[in-house]
């Protein structure tokens, strides 16, 4: 089974050029056909072990290795490929695909464009998901989420002028969970929609607080998170424009910060998106800069304000010469862009002291601070 999520891009000259591409990868006694929404099933006959579908497995990465060309756009499509052995006769078709389905999944959770092969422990995890799920549904009704706070500091004053909005989850009985393990749930149930809007107004209420209490200049600004789905949702500049209102927060104190990977999913879509967030005057970031596959001609064309240096590669520039040299490539295309950056994941004063010498602006990292409560992060701002 194949499927990676080719968002509002599932129209039908994609998917024909998606199943052509499959087509060319497998045998011609083999089957390929679609299930519905992003996910294909290829069914190979008479092949029973790792080793020979492997085969098969790079035929098909190799074909999504280049991306799409579709009225002139270029669009990446990456493939998660969860495989199931079995026979395909009636009666076993049935868990076949339900295997195959658990293990693409998991494939997906990895990381896009991998491909995993089932094993019976899947299907205990598939309860938990299941019962993960229902709480996550309970936990956004339930009040058992929280917002804390981030630091982000100009590296020049270390005063705090800006705090991430990062999502906590107090589970009832599993106590805190961490965003890294249900972020990409909420993602893929679609539960990502009301979650985000809740960490949006409550970052948003409690900048418009933060605001009041203190006249601060320039006063601190929030950076919130969007995650692909949220990014693609028709109605997001109205929902965040509705949101600043209610809030009474002025758009130009809301940053939002998207991946890489989400501009990549549609770069027509994305620049039209943006746009709209910038017209109401709010502040963009790129998020995990340099992790993804940004094309740099696109970036160009985005109305950005920020690349944020994915903490990767901060952690080795003092003792790591690639790493030193990609964070000085990434800071002079930056200024050549007329982008701001914020690197993040700085955790210790050499590391600080090396990129404001290399005139990054802003740093983030446990260094300064971790996320904190907001009646924490209140006294750090008050000080
Ligand atoms: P992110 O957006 O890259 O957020 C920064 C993450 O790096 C946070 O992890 C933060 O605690 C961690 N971090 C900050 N400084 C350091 C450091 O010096 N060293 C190390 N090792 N880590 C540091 P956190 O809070 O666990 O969040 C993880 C990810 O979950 C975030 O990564 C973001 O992608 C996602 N996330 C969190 N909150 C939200 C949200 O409200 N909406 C969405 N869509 N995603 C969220
Ligand atoms: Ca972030
Ligand atoms: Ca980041």
């Amino acid at each position: 089974i194949i499927n990676d999520s080719l968002g509002h891009q599932t129209g039908d000259e994609l998917l024909i050029e998606v199943a052509t591409r499959l087509k060319a990868s497998v045998r011609a006694e083999d089957t390929v056909g679609r299930l519905g929404g992003d996910e294909f099933v290829v069914l190979l006959e008479n092949i029973a072990d790792d080793v020979s579908v492997l085969p098969v497995v790079e035929a098909i990465k190799k074909q999504f290795g280049r991306s799409f060309l579709l009225e002139g756009r270029e669009i990446a499509v990456t493939a998660s490929i969860g495989i199931a052995f079995g026979d395909a006769s009636r009666d076993q078709a049935d868990s076949l695909l339900r295997n195959a389905d658990l293990a693409m999944y998991r494939a997906k959770a990895a990381g896009k464009g991998r491909h995993v092969i089932f094993d019976s422990s899947m299907q205990v995890d598939t309860l938990a998901r299941l019962e993960l799920e229902n709480d996550l549904r309970a936990a956004i009704d339930g009040g058992q989420l929280r917002v804390h706070y981030q630091p982000i500091v100009p590296l020049k004053s270390e005063r705090v002028t800006e705090v991430e909005a990062l999502v906590r989850w107090q589970h009832p009985t599993q106590g805190m969970i961490s965003p890294l393990d249900f972020i990409p749930l909420a993602e893929e149930t679609g539960l990502i929609i009301p979650l985000g809007l809740w960490v949006l107004k409550e970052a948003c209420r409690q900048a418009a607080i933060w605001h009041a209490q203190f006249p601060i200049d320039p006063p601190v600004v929030i950076s919130v998170n969007l995650s692909p789905r949220q990014f693609q949702m028709p109605d997001l500049a109205e929902e965040v424009e509705r949101t600043l209102q209610e809030a009474g927060l002025p758009a130009r104190y809301l940053k939002l910060e998207i991946t890489e990977g989400t501009i990549m999913l549609d770069v027509e879509a994305t620049i039209s998106t943006l746009s709209r967030l910038k017209a109401i005057g709010i502040k963009l970031a790129v998020d995990d800069f340099g992790t993804g596959y940004s094309s740099l001609a696109y970036l160009k064309r985005l109305p950005l304000d920020v690349l944020k240096i994915d903490r990767s590669f901060i952690k080795g520039i003092a003792e790591n010469a690639e790493d030193k040299a990609i964070v000085q490539a990434i800071l002079l295309l930056a200024k050549s862009l007329n982008l701001e950056v914020t690197a993040e994941g700085i955790e210790n004063a050499e590391q600080a002291a090396m990129l404001n010498s290399w005139q990054c602006e802003r740093g983030q990292g446990y260094y300064f601070a971790r996320p904190m409560e907001a009646d924490k992060a209140t006294a750090l701002l008050g000080r």
